[in-house]
């Protein structure tokens, strides 16, 4: 059974001292003065800044490559099969050295989940989601990536889990493009009291 301590119980008794001074009216008008002259915690984004997820962010996905370009991909088709909505199609072929590769690697993003479990099965390291996360379209079918967008697409960065200057590129595709690395975490300019 719940117990008043003796501070609640002076507190009830002695209302009337709150009320006739206004206290919790003065109390309220002082946080919101308070904050008139904290750091902001809404972010200007597009035009000025841009957060940057963590490397464990799942965003648009992205194909790793060799050193000499050619995809990582051996077109085995796991990421396919464990796709629990079936976005992912493979097509493969065999290159003249006798190597399986993907002819088609295609991903539907509109419909993806974002689950990372194609990342997961895929027993080289070639399919992975990334930070990118500004790719919305009105046509579903420019959600429809194949292999050479994917393989374009930017990888994982070791930094992450900020906000950096940004600048608003509107073009066909809009974006804020990042300026510099510097940037703040958003959450430490949280007020707490
Ligand atoms: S992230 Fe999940 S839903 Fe999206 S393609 Fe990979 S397995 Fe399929
Ligand atoms: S991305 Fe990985 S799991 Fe998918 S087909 Fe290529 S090698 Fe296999």
């Amino acid at each position: 059974m719940y117990r008043e301590n003796w501070l609640e119980r002076l507190e009830k008794r002695y209302r009337w001292i709150g009320f006739t001074l206004l206290l919790d009216l003065i109390d309220g008008l002082s946080l919101t003065l308070s904050y008139l002259f904290s750091k902001t915690i809404t972010m200007q984004y597009p035009d000025r800044e841009k957060w940057i997820p963590y490397p464990r962010f799942r965003g648009h996905h992205f194909l790793r490559k060799f050193e000499n370009g050619d995809t990582k991909c051996v077109a085995c088709e796991l990421c396919a099969r464990i796709c629990p909505c079936q976005c992912i199609k493979v097509v493969p072929y065999e290159d003249e050295k006798g190597n399986r590769r993907p002819l088609i690697y295609d991903v539907n993003t509109a419909r993806c989940l974002f689950c990372g479990l194609c990342e997961d099965a895929c027993p080289v390291e070639a399919i992975a989601l990334g930070q990118h996360y500004e790719f919305s379209a009105y046509d579903s079918k420019k959600l429809l990536v194949g292999k050479d967008v994917l393989m374009k697409m930017p990888g994982k960065t070791e930094e992450g889990g900020k906000v950096v200057r940004a600048r608003l590129v509107a073009g066909e595709k809009v974006f804020a493009e990042p300026q510099g690395k510097e940037g703040y975490h958003w959450w430490n300019r949280i007020r707490r009291r």
